[in-house]
């Protein structure tokens, strides 16, 4: 029989005691004073800047090592963190990476596994003896550590800004509320929804191998962090809405910090690494609809969609290869200062012309699996 959870009382009461606060000090104080558009920005920047910290910072950078980031962008970024009240950045990461690591399964420190509200916010109140896990390279930071060993007080000061505003503009309590009190609980429950929203509700285009799903509504409301399909397949990318038309704050402040040299060495996967798995799972999916034909139908069209699907992906693989064979020439040319040099313009030439070839294949192979796509899908409508 499993043993009953112990409760951390601590962190029962700090969650479920800032939820009922909140619950009771913001319908009372809009019934009395209504709500001014100050106290409405002070909230939304406070969530949008530490969910920021905690995306970027926490997730992306500490538990992920998907950039390189100056000591100032650090400094903020775990202060900032520490106020989200999650813990400290080591202890988040060491959490973090045991999840992806055993995702789904009971060493899954947030396992979907165990129902939606285990994943939400059950696991943070159960007492457990877990210490830190594979988080040796963190241990050797310094502003981690320091971190560490302070976070509830640096995340205190931080949390209390809308407070000192409120105390210098006259809008203590009214800031205290909105500023403090609902932007808590705020911050808590977005983040939150990644472990468990994320893992019931939305797409799998990448891998079904988990659980996690891409959802374009969470999104804006985690800070990008919606589209955890693409994160659980590739964990190390900078990004978590990789495509132009999809919401990633934390990717956009992060471009941005690029720009102005703060944050360096964005990790990013290929886009024919990404197609490449898009495709499989799209052939996966039709395969395993063709089962309801009958096996008549069904092998014959079986065996052309993955002819085709194999096909594309080693048009996908050369080019791939071609281009990063190009990139890794033209910085050895770069290096030796040969650019400008007529050997030079004749690689690149050559280059260019290999490559034209190689894109006619991808668009034969491409033309192929859109016609067998095309069959399969006709075949199943009659089935
Ligand atoms: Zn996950
Ligand atoms: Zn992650």
């Amino acid at each position: 029989m499993p043993s009953r959870p112990r409760w951390s009382v601590l962190n029962v009461s700090f969650l479920v005691g800032t939820l009922v606060l909140a619950a009771i000090l913001v319908p009372l104080k809009v019934a009395v004073q209504g709500v001014h558009w100050t106290e409405v920005a002070l909230c939304a920047g406070m969530v949008f800047a530490i969910g920021t910290a905690i995306s970027a910072g926490y997730h992306r950078l500490f538990s992920h090592r998907a950039f390189h980031a100056s000591w100032p962008v650090r400094f903020l970024l775990l202060c900032f963190g520490a106020a989200s009240f999650e813990n400290s950045a080591l202890k988040w990461a060491s959490d973090h990476r045991l999840h992806h690591q055993h995702v789904d399964t009971e060493k899954d420190p947030y396992t979907i596994q165990k129902g939606f509200w285990y994943a939400h916010w059950v696991w943070v109140m159960e007492e457990k003896e877990s210490g830190l896990v594979g988080v040796a390279d963190l241990q050797k930071d310094p502003l981690v550590m320091w971190q560490h060993r302070h976070h509830f007080l640096i995340g205190a000061v931080v949390a209390c800004i809308p407070l000192y505003i409120g105390l210098l503009t006259g809008h203590f309590w009214a800031y205290l509320v909105m500023g403090l009190s609902l932007r808590i609980v705020l911050t808590h429950h977005t983040t939150f929804l990644i472990n468990s929203a994320a893992h019931m509700f939305g797409s799998r285009p990448y891998t079904d191998a988990n659980t996690a799903r891409d959802n374009w509504v969470l999104a804006p409301l985690t800070y990008g962090e919606g589209y955890h399909n693409f994160h659980h397949m590739w964990q190390w990318d900078y990004r978590n809405g990789v495509k132009w038309y999809q919401w990633d704050s934390t990717k956009w402040v992060l471009n941005l910090l690029s720009w102005m040299g703060l944050v360096t060495k964005l990790r990013r996967v290929s886009t024919a690494s990404m197609r490449r798995a898009r495709l499989q799972m799209e052939e996966k999916r039709l395969r395993e609809r063709l089962i309801t034909a009958s096996p008549a139908v069904a092998t014959p069209l079986q065996e052309r969609l993955a002819a085709a699907r194999l096909r594309v992906d080693a048009a996908l693989v050369s080019l791939q290869e071609k281009r990063e064979a190009w990139e890794a020439l033209k910085a050895e040319w770069k290096a030796k200062g040969h650019t400008k040099a007529e050997q030079w313009r004749q690689a690149k030439a050559e280059w260019k012309a290999a490559m034209a070839l190689h894109r006619q294949e991808f668009q034969a192979a491409w033309e192929e699996w859109r016609a067998a796509r095309l069959e399969v899908r006709s075949a199943l409508v009659y089935a």
